[in-house]
């Protein structure tokens, strides 16, 4: 299931924002908790407090009565009056503190027995040796001791268990709360921390996805995709990011077909240059300059290989003649015509070329002079035999050639020279009477 980004900071804040208010609350309550417990200490120590200070204010109020026995001082009895406000004053904060059981009642009325005796003793006179009063001493001094004995020290030591038992579970939920408050904070720096690293990776992990995507697509591969199910944010955004790469390889695609297209288009279009600019534009045969590379070509291969290698020389005879009676476009028309003779009957590896004005060159590659002769002279026969208009104003009423026909190795060793020597045979079938053939 996605989760939407908006969604996942959101609920994060609030489940950070949940532990820490729940941690805050704890701490809270448990504060009261310990200051509940401190209260208690607080209450029984102020009770024991009472306790003890009554048992001192009782032990106090039996010396008037007896320093009055010994020194006979009549201000024993004003001091023994303060003590007695002293002790019923504790007494009262005794019933205030809610302390105030049987046990103290009986107490306070055995503390008001004490009074009266002593009361007594301090009126009595005389006061020094008096062997009555000291008789009644005596019983004041055990009243005391069983009011303290039997009746305060009983509460006494209970309130100084409390007390103990009251600071022993103080302490005890002090630690009780430290282990929980411990525990809980642990438990929401765990939570805040892996809250924390969820919204982290659900943000970087797709950031970084997405990154490497893109350098990957900048490399040039533009098939790759990312793959990213973090929230739907994310997910959107992948989805645009694939779209966006998705469409990048289409146009790349297309831009590919139609360079392509242009490619092949200008390959065509060179190459129909390229045939243009070794063709002669009337005859159709290769122009002058092809033929001299080419020639140079199979020279040298010729004279690396040992191959044979020959070279026809061709003129039309008494072109120009033609030329007066018929005009130069009639005798374009002628050349033309001538050239197409002359192409049917070479070979697919032989090239023909306009060598010049009225004159043709054919190699013959891997061709002995003899062969070469034979084609020559089958060419001739060819011209000869076919029919150019108004030939018959020709003399000899005919349209005819003279070929001249030299081979490599044994008439030339270079280009030059076997142009020169297939030339000088074309030159001697000239001299001989034209419309032959003559070998070097
Ligand atoms: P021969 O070769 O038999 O000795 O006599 P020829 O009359 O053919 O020789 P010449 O060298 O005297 O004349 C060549 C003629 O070829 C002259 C020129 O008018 C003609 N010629 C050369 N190039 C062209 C061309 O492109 N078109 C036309 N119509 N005629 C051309
Ligand atoms: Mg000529
Ligand atoms: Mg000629």
């Amino acid at each position: 299931m996605s989760i939407s980004l908006r969604t996942k900071i959101i609920s994060s804040f609030f489940i950070v924002f949940a532990l820490l208010s729940f941690l805050g609350a704890l701490s809270l309550y448990n504060r009261n908790l310990i200051y509940d417990g401190m209260m208690e200490v607080e209450d029984a120590s102020r009770d024991l407090k009472y306790i003890s200070d009554l048992k001192l204010s009782l032990d106090m109020a039996v010396m008037p009565a007896n320093d009055y026995l010994i020194t006979g001082d009549p201000a024993e009895k004003a001091r023994f009056v303060e003590l007695v406000k002293d002790v019923e004053e504790r007494f009262s904060l005794l019933k205030g503190a809610g302390m105030y059981d049987e046990g103290i009642k009986t107490a306070e009325t055995k503390f008001g027995l004490l009074k009266q005796k002593s009361m007594h003793v301090l009126a009595s006179l005389p006061a020094v040796h008096n062997r009555r009063d000291a008789a009644l001493m005596e019983e004041i001094d055990a009243l005391a001791l069983d009011i303290i004995a039997n009746h305060l020290d009983r509460v006494y030591l209970g309130k100084r268990d409390e007390m103990s038992y009251r600071v022993e579970a103080a302490s005890s939920l002090r630690h009780k709360v430290d282990a929980i408050l411990f525990a809980v904070a642990a438990v929401s720096f765990l939570a805040i921390i892996g809250v924390a690293a969820y919204l982290f990776r659900s943000i970087l992990r797709p950031i970084d996805e997405l990154t490497r995507g893109a350098a990957i697509i900048g490399n040039g591969d533009l098939g790759h995709r990312v793959d990213i199910r973090d929230g739907i944010e994310m997910n959107l955004l992948a989805d645009e990011f694939n779209r966006m790469a998705g469409r990048l390889g289409e146009s790349y695609a297309e831009l590919e077909k139609k360079i392509d297209e242009r490619t092949k288009e200008l390959n065509e279009a060179n190459g129909r240059l390229k045939a243009l600019s070794i063709t002669d534009g009337l005859t159709g045969a290769y122009n002058h300059r092809h033929f001299a590379e080419r020639l140079e070509e199979e020279c040298k291969r010729s004279a690396r290989y040992g191959k044979r290698l020959s070279l026809i020389m061709s003129d039309i005879d008494h072109f120009k003649s033609y030329n007066d009676l018929n005009g130069h476009p009639a005798g374009d028309a002628v050349l033309a015509g001538v050239a197409e003779c002359l192409k049917d009957g070479i070979r697919g590896q032989d090239l023909l070329a306009r060598y010049g004005g009225e004159e043709f060159s054919i190699i013959l590659p891997e061709t002995g002079k003899e062969e070469a002769c034979l084609m020559a002279e089958r060419i001739r026969a060819r011209v000869r035999d076919k029919v150019f208009p108004n030939e018959s104003g020709q003399p000899g009423g005919d349209l005819t050639m003279s070929f001249g026909v030299a081979s490599c190795p044994e008439d030339a060793a270079s280009a030059e020279d076997l142009v020169k020597k297939a030339d000088a045979a074309l030159y001697r079938a000239k001299e001989a009477g034209r419309d032959r053939v003559e070998c070097a």
